[in-house]
């Protein structure tokens, strides 16, 4: 474990705010959460170890068979993966596209089918040699940092629910800042600590997701680090359909006391999925009681939260300064 300064502003006066649990499957216990008394930036710290980082990456947490969800599930993401093309083409009609932590590249295939360049990187070896050999996508595998793009080379940079996952936010921003071209898009989704949800249910958040998550940015951070790279925002969304009800409904069951993060378990797995239920009779016959009542709820919340601008995720159009 070690022990990190602010990624923000550097200080090392910080306030524990509180312990949170890692997945349970992940065995690796609780991580504790800090916040930067100068400029209130929120991180994980210490952090965890690389290598137990690199195991949590590994094929479990993308799926067998690239497939990480049930395959209805799989056709609602599909549905949400058109629709963050279509929010981009309001923007930045074709160019270079580049996603970082681009998975299996199923996005990319759908840029490149409505005619974009596409590039991706991806840390997971499985995923990148998905996109690449069956989606034949261009595809760097490995960190952003050593993928030594041209300078002024893409029209578009997107991290979806990516920057959260990164050690040094300022590092890579900069390095984006470097290969995004003068009036390039950068867009950037991520979970909204600073929203209703997490308010709400504190260390039983399910968007904590620790020790993955590095970082967990406010609207107010993340503008600061943007500020920093030399970025101006042009526009935030605080809705997302695919994130935040469910986020929430997660959240609300995680602090009710049921086993944390259960529900995305049981979505999640494949060949444990029985052996889950099997473990968790009273607590899966409480989830099904209560689904229809909580979800409905989750869904109201989450769009009065987006209403008063404080959504269970961020979504900010950018462009260079
Ligand atoms: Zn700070």
């Amino acid at each position: 474990m070690q022990k990190v300064n602010c990624p923000l502003c550097g200080s090392s006066e910080l306030r524990f705010l509180f312990k949170a649990p890692a997945d349970p499957v992940e065995k690796l216990g609780y991580f504790s959460v800090s916040k930067c008394l100068v400029c209130e930036f929120v991180f994980t710290n210490p952090q965890a170890e690389e290598e137990d980082l690199k195991k949590l990456y590994s094929s479990e947490y993308y799926g067998e068979e690239h497939q990480r969800f049930w395959p209805v599930i799989e056709k609602v993401i599909n549905s949400f993966r058109k629709g963050r093309i279509e929010k981009i083409e309001k923007f930045k009609k074709r160019g270079r596209i580049l996603d970082i932590g681009c998975g299996r590249g199923k996005m990319l295939a759908g840029f490149r089918d409505k005619g974009w360049e596409t590039y991706g990187t991806e840390l997971s070896e499985e995923s990148a040699r998905y996109a690449k050999e069956r989606l034949r996508l261009n595809v760097y595998q490995g960190d952003f940092l050593n993928s030594n793009f041209p300078a002024d080379f893409f029209d578009c940079v997107t991290l979806f629910h990516v920057l959260e996952h990164l050690k040094d936010p300022l590092r890579n921003l900069a390095e984006i800042k470097r290969v995004l071209k003068k009036d390039g898009l950068l867009l950037i989704a991520l979970p909204n600590f600073g929203g209703g949800q997490s308010v709400f249910s504190g260390k039983a958040w399910f968007h904590l997701d620790v020790p993955r998550h590095y970082s967990q940015f406010t609207q107010k951070t993340l503008k600061s680090f943007l500020d920093k790279s030399g970025f101006q925002i042009k526009k935030v969304n605080h809705f997302s359909l695919e994130y935040d009800p469910f986020g929430f409904l997660q959240s609300l069951y995680n602090f009710i006391g049921i086993e944390h993060n259960l529900l995305y378990r049981i979505f999640r797995a494949k060949k444990d999925r029985l052996r889950i239920l099997n473990q968790h009779r009273l607590q899966m016959l409480f989830i099904l009681w209560t689904l229809p009542m909580l979800a409905g709820l989750s869904l109201i919340l989450s769009l009065y939260d987006s209403m008063a601008k404080g959504g269970g995720s961020l979504e900010l159009y950018c462009w260079k300064r």
